[in-house]
């Protein structure tokens, strides 16, 4: 595997993990495993269309130790989690199950995503999941859109797989995280998260066909290139994200069948969209030009043109915030301050609706930029937003 390419820092931080499991169970871990968040570069809500996507895994990531419990231990079937991440004043948020009788939907807590992979594993044919201990560290923030919640899902499947020795594919890693955050957290989400952090490379995007599940590494030099990728994490989480996502893959839907195709990705782009209402019709161009921009994203970055592609990222944000209407002001604000302090691309990445948006700046511009947006944050009254580069990262992996 590419552990190589991991930060020596990360290392440490294991080193640490497995000191603080002992601390807390009172016995060594079987092992380390890290799997990182992810930042979509472009290809926004193509994911249920069918569609192309073109996300990266980043340099934060989940971490978890982790022991199996042996034979003849006491409760051979309980799984106890304990996370850093905890309340206000606690020092570890604990969570506990017994692997049989876990039922979908039951616990809406953080221990839900470890138990969702529990469960599908569980399910398959000669696979029996015995009790465990998880000991969870994270740098990935949460909420902010950069998919905490896969990395963790993603570091439990690996973690187990390697544990148990399932000897499963990454793909197929992917479509059963997939299937625990569906089926047992009960969020409808697509693939793209988990395949970015599954499957994702060093200094490298993953273009991924939604529909064929085929995926391939595109160089991102970002670096080589004097380039960066700020990621504004504008801390806000608009209530109308869950409904309005909702109603956007029904639009998506009806203009499918309007068309007379199964899915979006079946219209022709020289499509007339006359036979659409007029807002429906604006979802689909959106769903239409951005799966054209991900395939001329992968092409420039193929002729080594870094700088080719912010034109499509703002292009993108464009249709996100007037085509699909999933922007929010606090997006625009920072897409458009950074873009003027000398960013070369930016847009929103994520559902929409509040997260982050990312910008990709020359690194002789990193600091203008910052400035900008935080400034731009603050005329507004607005709270200021989190500022930081993100790199192209590895893939899950032990560590
Ligand atoms: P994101 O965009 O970050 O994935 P979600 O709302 O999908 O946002 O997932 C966030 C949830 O994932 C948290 O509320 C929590 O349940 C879980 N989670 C993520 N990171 C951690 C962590 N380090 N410890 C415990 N739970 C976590
Ligand atoms: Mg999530």
């Amino acid at each position: 595997m590419t552990s190589q390419l991991i930060d020596q820092h990360e290392y440490t931080r294991a080193g640490n993990l497995t000191r603080r499991f002992t601390e807390v169970y009172g016995h060594a871990p079987d092992g380390v495993w890290w799997a990182p968040g992810r930042v979509n570069l472009i290809g926004e809500h193509t994911d249920y269309n069918d569609g192309f996507v073109l996300p990266f895994a980043i340099d934060r990531a989940a971490m978890v130790a982790v022991r199996l419990r042996r034979a003849g231990e006491p409760n051979p079937e309980a799984v106890e989690l304990a996370s850093t991440y905890a309340p206000e004043g606690e020092r570890l948020a604990r969570a506990r199950f017994t692997v049989p009788g876990l039922t979908p939907g039951a616990d809406g807590d953080w221990g839900a995503y470890p138990a969702g992979v529990v469960h599908v594993l569980a399910g398959l044919d000669n696979v029996k999941v015995p009790g465990f201990e998880l000991l969870l560290d994270s740098t990935v923030p949460v909420g902010a859109g950069l998919s905490s919640s896969h990395a963790v899902e993603v570091a439990t499947i690996v973690a187990l797989n390697d544990l148990l020795g399932l000897d499963l594919g990454r793909p197929a890693m992917a479509l059963l995280t997939q299937q625990a955050e569906n089926d047992f957290v009960g969020a409808p989400t697509g693939i793209m998260d988990q395949s970015a952090s599954l499957m994702g490379r060093a200094g490298g995007a993953l273009f991924l066909d939604c529909r064929t599940l085929e995926s391939h590494v595109v160089p991102l030099p970002l670096a080589e290139h004097g380039f960066t990728v700020l990621v504004i994490d504008t801390k806000v989480a608009h209530s109308h994200a869950d409904g309005g996502y909702a109603a956007r893959r029904a639009s998506c839907e009806r203009g499918a069948a309007t068309l007379g195709v199964a899915s979006l990705r079946d219209v022709p782009a020289d499509v007339d969209l006359a036979a659409l209402d007029e807002e429906t019709a604006r979802r689909v161009r959106h769903v239409l030009t951005e799966n054209a921009r991900v395939l001329a994203t992968v092409e420039r970055l193929r002729s080594g043109d870094i700088a080719g592609i912010g034109e499509l990222l703002t292009a993108s944000h464009a249709s996100l915030r007037d085509d699909y209407e999933v922007s929010c002001p606090e997006l625009d604000l920072a897409v458009e301050a950074a873009l003027a302090a000398g960013a070369v691309g930016a847009r929103m990445t994520g559902g929409g609706f509040g997260g982050s948006a990312i910008a990709l700046t020359p690194v002789s511009h990193e600091r203008q930029v910052r400035e900008a947006v935080l400034h731009g944050f603050a005329g507004t009254g607005l709270q200021a937003p989190d500022i930081f580069t993100v790199l192209p990262a590895s893939g899950a992996q032990q560590l």
